[in-house]
């Protein structure tokens, strides 16, 4: 089988860019699954469909053609990376993503990401439901103030306005809606290595990844 690692954990914990490099450093592909529930929740948008609206949400869901390429991510043939990395899309990916429906649409999109020579997945349900067979499954994870932080910084730095009390609640109250959703919550699985990034380096938690990973 195709190996994977499977990446899980809140918000702004750095899934992003450490489930990245590593998968530069072993040559594998890349999944960054919470983009897709943002493609849903601007395609929803766009079609004037309520993020509340799990049924029709799926067959929206059903009929996306995604590609990423070269750091870029087009829906339906047209770059819309911009617009998804927003504040507002992370919040309506939070809430499409409550739907049964809508996961199970989502799920065979993907697996299919699973290529030779092998992929990293990152997300909330990579290691309870897209791949439960990963070869190796991580929890990263940071504190909240930390990431809140940490996502100051990056909107600060994107010449974007962020007020960091705001930040922080909304990430609260997104870490909640992830974890007690009845259907794939984000969970710290038990054979998961934990990876706390609170007072670590990008490069430190890809080392210790890669390390384990050899093992
Ligand atoms: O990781 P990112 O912040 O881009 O994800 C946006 C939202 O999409 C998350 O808050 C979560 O609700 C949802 N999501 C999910 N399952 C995944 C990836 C993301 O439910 N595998």
């Amino acid at each position: 089988t195709i190996p994977v690692i499977a990446v899980d954990g809140p918000s702004a914990s750095g899934k992003g860019s450490v489930a990245d490099r590593v998968a530069q450093q072993l040559g594998f592909h890349y999944l960054d699954s919470g983009a897709i529930y943002r493609l849903l929740a601007y395609a929803a948008q766009a079609q004037q469909v309520a993020w509340s609206d799990g049924p029709v949400l799926a067959q929206v869901a059903a009929e996306m053609h995604i590609q990423f390429e070269a750091g870029e991510i087009y829906l339906n043939g047209i770059a819309v990376s911009q617009h998804i990395r927003s504040e507002q899309m992370g919040k309506g990916a939070s809430e499409v993503a409550v739907h049964p429906d809508v996961r199970k649409a989502l799920l065979q999109t993907q697996k299919n990401f699973r290529q030779l020579p092998g992929l990293v997945a990152d997300g909330r349900d990579m290691g309870s439901v897209v791949f439960p067979d990963a070869r190796l499954k991580v929890f990263l994870t940071a504190g909240v103030e930390t990431r809140a932080q940490r996502r100051f910084d990056q909107l600060i730095q994107r010449g974007e306005q962020a007020d960091f009390n705001t930040i922080l609640e909304d990430l609260k109250q997104r870490d909640l809606r992830d974890s007690q959703r009845t259907s794939a919550p984000l969970q710290q699985l038990p054979d998961a290595l934990l990876v706390d990034t609170t007072h670590m380096t990008i490069a430190q938690a890809v080392a210790m990844i890669l390390d384990a990973w050899k093992k």
